[in-house]
C-alpha cells in the first residue's frame, strides 16, 4: 500500500515536495489555505543548483521554454553606471556547473510544478488551512479550519515564513523555544514587471543587474525570453505595518525613492504602472526541523533575505533531499523514519543557514554600508572581477555547483 504524506502549503517548496514524493511512489495530499493557486507577478532567478532539482524532476524542457538566459551577473554604481563586478553567466555558467542559470516568472514555475504534480496524481485542496495537528510515533493527524481531519505517515510544513506548523511545534517542550516569530529586517521590496516593448530597445542589458546605492538597491532582469523586465527595488525602513504578503505598492513613491539614479533605472521605473510591496522578514536559524512525524522545509524553517536570490532554490533543494531520504525508508518503522529525518536535517540545515548568512551579508554590500571599509570592499570586488575573474566565480562554486540530486 502507498504511504501517505500530507503537505501544508502549495508554494514552490510544497509543490516541489509533492512532486518529488509522488514520483517516488508516495500518495500525496497538499492543503493550501488560499482559494486560488498562482504566484504573484514577479521573477525568480534560478541558479544551477536549483536547476539541478528541476532537471531531476523532468521539468527542464518546459522550464527552458519559458526562461530567459542572462549573459552576466553585474553590480553597478547607482549613479555612474560603472561596473563593480561583471561575471559571465550564459554558456560559461552552464559549462562550469553543467546546468544553466535562468530567470523565470514565478507564475510559470509554479504552474509547471502544479501541472506535473497533478498529472502524477497529487491531490491538491484549496481553501484548506491547516490549523492543528497531533501525532504519535506512527502517524500524524491534522485538522483543517473547516473541521475536516485526516491522517498520514508524515506532515510536511511547507507553509512559509509565518508557518503554523512551526508555531505548533514550538508549543512542544524543547523545540526551538528560543527562536521567536520572524522579525522585520528593516528592508522593504517593491516588485513588478514591465513589458519590454514599453522601453527603448536595448535600454536594459540582458544581465542579472544589481544597482548598488546608499541605503537602497535595485535588481533588474528579463523574463519569458525577453518579453518582460522584472525589477526588485529594496529600500531601508524603520517600520513595517502590513501583515499581508501582497500589499499594493505606490508606483509614485517607488519612482521618488530612486530619483537621481542612473537613467537606465529611472527610465525603467517611469514605465512602472503596478507594483507590490513586501516587508522583508528574517529569523535566526532553527536548531531542529523535525519532530516525530512532522518536518519543515523552505521559508517555514529558513526564511532569508532575497539578496542571494536563493530562497526558492533552497526550498527546491530541501524538497528533493527530503523525498530522497525517505524514499527507501519503511514508513512504519519509527526509528528508520527518525534516522531519515535526521539525515535530511544534517544535510540541509548547515547549507540553508550559511545561505541565510550570505544573504544578510549582501545587504551591507548592496547598500554601500560600512563607510571606508565598505568602499574598500566594493573596490576589491571591482579589482578582483577585472584581474581574477575565475577567482570571483569560484567563490560561488560551493553554492551553484552543489548538486542535491547525486
Ligand atoms: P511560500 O512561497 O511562502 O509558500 C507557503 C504556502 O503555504 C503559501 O501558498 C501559503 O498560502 C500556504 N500556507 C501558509 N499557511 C498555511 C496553512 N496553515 N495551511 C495551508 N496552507 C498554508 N528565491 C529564489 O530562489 N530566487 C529569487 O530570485 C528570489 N527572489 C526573491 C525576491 C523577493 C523580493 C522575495 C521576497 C523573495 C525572493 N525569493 C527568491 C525567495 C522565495 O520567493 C521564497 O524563499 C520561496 O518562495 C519560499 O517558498 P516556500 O514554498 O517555502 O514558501
Amino acid at each position: 500500500m502507498k504511504q501517505k504524506i500530507v503537505i501544508a502549503g502549495a508554494g514552490i517548496g510544497g509543490l516541489c515536495a509533492a512532486l518529488s514524493f509522488a514520483q517516488r511512489g508516495f500518495s500525496v495530499q497538499v492543503f493550501e489555505q488560499s482559494s486560488q493557486l498562482g504566484e504573484v507577478g514577479a521573477g525568480l532567478q534560478m541558479s544551477p543548483n536549483a536547476m539541478k532539482v528541476l532537471e531531476a524532476l523532468g521539468l527542464s524542457e518546459q522550464v527552458n521554454k519559458v526562461a530567459f538566459v542572462p549573459q552576466n551577473a553585474v553590480l553597478r554604481h547607482y549613479q555612474k553606471g560603472s561596473y563593480f563586478l561583471k561575471a559571465e553567466l550564459g554558456k560559461v555558467a552552464e559549462q562550469r556547473y553543467q546546468s544553466p542559470y535562468l530567470h523565470l516568472h514565478r507564475a510559470d514555475l509554479h504552474a509547471l510544478l502544479l501541472d506535473a504534480a497533478t498529472d502524477i496524481g497529487v491531490d491538491i485542496r484549496l481553501n484548506s488551512r491547516l490549523i492543528s495537528f497531533t501525532q504519535d510515533d506512527h502517524q500524524v493527524r491534522i485538522t483543517l479550519e473547516d473541521g475536516t481531519t485526516d491522517s498520514a505517515s508524515l506532515l510536511i510544513g511547507a507553509d512559509g515564513i509565518r508557518s503554523n506548523v512551526l508555531a505548533q511545534l514550538q508549543t512542544v517542550d524543547d523545540f526551538n523555544h528560543d527562536v521567536n516569530a520572524p522579525v522585520f529586517t528593516g528592508q522593504v521590496a517593491w516588485r513588478g514587471v514591465v513589458p519590454t516593448d514599453k522601453l527603448p530597445p536595448h535600454l536594459i542589458k540582458p544581465d542579472a543587474t544589481v544597482w548598488v546605492g546608499p541605503g537602497r538597491h535595485l535588481v533588474t532582469y528579463y523574463l519569458r525570453g525577453g518579453k518582460l523586465i522584472n525589477f526588485v527595488a529594496v529600500e531601508e525602513r524603520k517600520e513595517w505595518a502590513s501583515e499581508s504578503w501582497n500589499t499594493q505598492g505606490d508606483a509614485e513613491h517607488l519612482k521618488r525613492a530612486f530619483s537621481g539614479w542612473h537613467p537606465e533605472v529611472t527610465q525603467l521605473l517611469e514605465s512602472v504602472e503596478e507594483t507590490f510591496l513586501w516587508g522583508l522578514f528574517g529569523r535566526e536559524p532553527l536548531a531542529k526541523w523535525h519532530l516525530k512525524r512532522v518536518v519543515l522545509l523552505g521559508d517555514a524553517c529558513h526564511p532569508m533575505l532575497p539578496f542571494m536570490a536563493q530562497g526558492a532554490a533552497m526550498a527546491l533543494e530541501d524538497a528533493y533531499v527530503l523525498a530522497k531520504e525517505l524514499s527507501s525508508t519503511n514508513m512504519q518503522d519509527q526509528q528508520r523514519v527518525q534516522h531519515a529525518l535526521k539525515r535530511y536535517t544534517l544535510v540541509r540545515l548547515p547549507r540553508a543557514s550559511k545561505v541565510q548568512a550570505m544573504s544578510r551579508d549582501n545587504a551591507d554590500l548592496y547598500h554601500m554600508k560600512g563607510g571606508a571599509l565598505g568602499r574598500i570592499r566594493l573596490n576589491m570586488i571591482n579589482m578582483a572581477s577585472k584581474a581574477l575573474p575565475s577567482l570571483v566565480s569560484s567563490k560561488l562554486d560551493p553554492l551553484y555547483g552543489y548538486d542535491v540530486t547525486k
